[in-house]
């Protein structure tokens, strides 16, 4: 097998609570993920001549040692004593830096297609050891559907899947920064941690109207303060007939959960007519990797 295609999909967080800090520096988390039909893909190929080559779609992307999908072609060779070089191609169609794990995904995808590609055969397990390495939410990008995440992300259970929806992605055209997110959580008696529970409850009973009602970000209480334009979003996709609406990870992706598909497809419509909330407007649907919800 000399070329290889693999997905790399995109994650929203349902529920994402932040447990305590560590000494190491690191939080805590307990998340509910769910991954998302919009994905990119990765084509690796063998090249004759030795290095890793990384080629995109995306101009403002690094192609060198700080793209993702080099880092896990380096860890992957290097640990599986493999002396090909690579040619990797990197489809990109999930917005970047948006708390959709977009580079985590794309490190995931790359890991599964050399493990085919070499027939390494490393089980999942394997890859995940690996793939923690390259970052907290890779792990869970590797197995994808719904799961609780847990520790600092490599703790990982599947759930039951999420009901089916339709799910708008509206991305503002603002930087947040992880780390000045997570620095700036306040974290005390009377924070107000989301009830992950009664979302693994409305999980187990296929429930998408409680789930929905319960879903919750701890990140939000400091980006909704800072950036006024989430809650915009939040209450814009609310009024246009979202279940609920939140924002993804530290942000600063939004996302409307929607029963009914025609109002999801006008709440796009009118999120693509007025571009003031954010140029990247996105709609998908759950990803099941085992389809077994049908
Ligand atoms: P997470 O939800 O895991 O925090 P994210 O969606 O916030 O991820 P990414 O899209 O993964 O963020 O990108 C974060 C940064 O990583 C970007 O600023 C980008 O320069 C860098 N990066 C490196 N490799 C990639 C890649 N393959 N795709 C996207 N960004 C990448």
């Amino acid at each position: 097998m000399n070329t290889v295609t693999v997905k790399a999909y995109a994650k929203i967080n349902l529920g994402l609570d932040v447990l305590r800090k560590r000494a190491d520096g690191y939080h805590d988390v307990c998340m509910i993920m769910q991954s998302l039909e919009l994905h990119d893909k990765v084509t690796i190929h063998k090249k004759k001549d030795e290095g890793i080559v990384v080629r995109t779609n995306l101009s403002y992307l690094p192609c060198n040692q700080d793209n993702l999908v080099y880092k896990a072609a380096a860890l992957f060779i290097q640990t599986q004593g493999i002396k090909d070089g690579l040619f990797l191609e990197l489809e990109k169609y999930i917005p970047v830096a948006a708390g959709l794990a977009g580079g985590s995904s794309d490190a995931a995808a790359t890991l599964i297609g050399l493990n085919q590609m070499y027939q390494t055969g490393l089980p999942l397990v394997e890859l995940q050891k690996l793939g923690v390495k390259l970052g907290a939410d890779v792990p869970y990008c590797l197995m994808l559907g719904t799961a609780l995440s847990e520790g600092i992300g490599e703790v990982l259970t599947t759930l039951p899947s999420m009901p089916a929806c339709t799910i708008l992605l509206v991305k503002p055209d603002i930087s947040v920064s992880t780390k000045y997110v997570y620095e700036n959580l306040k974290l005390n008696e009377s924070s107000l941690h989301p009830d992950i529970d009664s979302m693994k409850k409305a999980l187990s009973n296929r429930d998408l109207y409680t789930l929905t009602k319960t879903m919750d970000n701890i990140l939000q209480s400091v980006t909704v303060k800072d950036y006024p334009i989430i809650s915009d979003i939040k209450d814009k996709m609310k009024e246009l007939g979202a279940l609920t609406s939140l924002m993804s990870g530290s942000g600063p992706t939004v996302f409307g959960i929607y029963q009914n598909r025609e109002l999801a497809k006008k709440a796009l419509n009118y999120f693509r007519k007025h571009r003031n909330y954010g140029k990247q407007v996105i709609l998908t649907t759950p990803y099941w990797p085992m389809q077994e919800h049908q």
